[in-house]
């Protein structure tokens, strides 16, 4: 029996550890595009922040492949599938049979409408790109960082952190537009502008200047602004460009059962990749997260290698640190203005708190709290296990509270 699993990120690893534990004979084949070991990919703003090395991204020893007898094919792109014949068509012209095949390819980075071709533009993707970065950094003054979620976000952080005088272009307005309501918004933007962050909402980049280098870019106001180096956080797109789309469903991501088995028997898909059924929307998105990826991988694994596991869905969580403020989002925080859904919230101005619970009857769905993020983990635990309120939803707010006194 011959595993095959495209991707060597946090959910393809999961899913060859839960196969060689299962099955200690069978033949793993792990692809990647990348050449590097297993690394935490989260991290790489940190090594552009400055403050952890690349030597401390590995997430797994150097003896991963050896010790759990893994064949790696690195440095290798999968180019195209024949589902029928079992064989994937890798791009340097090899090919490899597989019998079950878990597709963890992960995203790509959403390209942006103007032609990126000059030095100094850099997505931040993987490792390679920030390493890459690091390099431009001594010669860089004015950094333009395009882009306000998660990854944008983050590369605007981290060029701050080392003293870059960075502008962040955002078409929403205000940052973390996903993961956060205005409120929250508002007051992660008032904190990073505070620390010296140039924000321009409503505008996007239609041409970079140049020769050779990025010297600049104008923008669909009209107005053009000066940069030597440029980060491109847009949002990700599951990195499906090798999949057949007759034979395996893809709608925002791959559709999967509760098996997380493709619509094509025999094929599974785990991680960024995958659109899976959301806990708090109880429809299908794609959670595109850390734990999402290493627990979809677990449990893809155990079941390719024939230990049916029930996968109960996926919810978007997210801690996050912006210099004086502590963020942590969970669940559905956007729902939309609809009466089956119940909001309470509250707004501390003097203490720069902010707590946003949304409710669907007496099930919390999402909740957001700014600063005072202890009760965080309670929060989470509600929503992720559809623990139905019997207590008054108001006590939810309290920056105090035990899971024993909401329940009767
Ligand atoms: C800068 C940054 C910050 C982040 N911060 C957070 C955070 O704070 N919290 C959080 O939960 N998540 C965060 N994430 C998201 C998190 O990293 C991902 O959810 C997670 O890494 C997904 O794991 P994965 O295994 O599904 O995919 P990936 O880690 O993307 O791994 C997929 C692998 O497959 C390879 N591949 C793709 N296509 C092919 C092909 N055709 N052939 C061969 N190989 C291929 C890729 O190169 C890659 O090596 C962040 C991501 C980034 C980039």
């Amino acid at each position: 029996m011959n595993y095959v699993i495209i991707g060597n990120g946090i959910a393809g690893v999961s899913a060859a550890e839960a196969i060689r534990q299962l099955d200690g004979s069978c033949g793993i084949f792990m692809i990647s595009n990348e050449s590097v070991e297993p690394y935490c990919r989260p991290m790489i703003s940190l090594v552009l922040e400055g403050t952890v090395s690349a030597s401390k991204l590995p997430i797994r020893g150097s003896s991963f492949y050896q010790s759990l007898n893994i064949t790696p094919v690195l440095g290798s792109r999968v180019a195209r599938m024949d589902v029928d014949a079992k064989i994937l068509f890798l791009s340097d012209g090899k090919t490899l049979p597989f019998d079950t095949l878990l597709i963890a390819s992960g995203a790509d980075p959403r390209p942006v409408k103007a032609p990126a071709d000059l030095a100094n533009i850099f997505f931040m993707r993987n490792q390679h790109q920030v390493l890459k970065m690091l390099e431009a950094l001594p010669r860089t003054r004015h950094a333009l960082v395009l882009g306000g979620g998660l990854v944008g976000f983050k590369a605007a952080c981290g060029l701050l952190h080392r003293g870059i005088d960075v502008t962040m272009l955002i078409r929403s307005g205000y940052p973390l537009s996903l993961q956060v309501d205005e409120i929250a918004g508002g007051m992660i933007l008032s904190e990073l502008t505070r620390r010296g962050l140039n924000v321009r909402v409503g505008t996007e980049v239609t041409a970079f200047k140049g020769i050779n280098t990025v010297t600049g870019a104008l923008l669909s106001d009209g107005s053009e602004i000066c940069c030597d180096l440029v980060i491109i956080g847009k949002g990700v797109l599951p990195a499906v460009s090798f999949v057949p789309r007759d034979r395996i469903q893809v709608d925002q991501g791959i559709v999967v059962d509760n098996h997380l088995e493709t619509t094509c028997p025999g094929i599974f898909a785990a991680g960024d990749v995958v659109e899976s059924m959301d806990i708090a929307r109880k429809t299908r998105w794609v959670n595109a997260i850390w734990p999402e990826a290493a627990t979809q991988g677990r449990i893809a694994g155990m079941n390719m290698a024939g230990r049916a596991v029930v996968y109960k869905g996926s919810l978007s969580r997210n801690v996050i640190r912006i210099f004086d403020l502590d963020i942590l989002a969970v669940g559905w925080v956007n729902a939309p203005d609809d009466p089956r859904f119940t909001v309470l919230s509250e707004h501390n101005q003097c203490l720069n708190t902010y707590r946003r619970l949304v409710f669907e009857g007496d099930s919390l769905i999402g909740a957001t709290l700014v600063n005072r993020i202890e009760t965080g983990g309670i929060l989470t635990a509600m929503i992720q296990n559809e623990i139905p309120v019997r207590a008054s939803k108001e006590k939810l707010l309290e920056p105090h509270l035990s899971l024993k006194s909401l329940m009767f």
